[in-house]
């Protein structure tokens, strides 16, 4: 059953090429606020840049202007 898993596991690379969307504004205490990426949860450097450079998930900012606004883990 080896090509089930290879299978599973090209999914998952597939799917980081669907966009998924940014709907979370991380607000710092210093004023700035970043938008967060959907799959690793880690704040972008900027807003409709079209992968997350971290982990590399393709993104859709549609929603991006009703995002809700979180504070960051402390
Ligand atoms: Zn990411």
């Amino acid at each position: 059953m080896r090509w089930l898993h290879f299978w599973k596991k090209h999914k998952v690379l597939l799917s980081y090429r669907i966009p998924m969307a940014v709907c979370e504004v991380c607000l710092f205490s210093d004023g700035n606020a970043f938008p967060v990426c959907p799959r690793c949860g880690l704040t972008l450097e900027r807003e409709y840049q079209p992968f997350c450079d971290r982990c590399g998930q393709a993104l859709d900012w549609k929603k991006f202007p009703k995002a809700s606004i979180r504070t960051p883990p402390s």
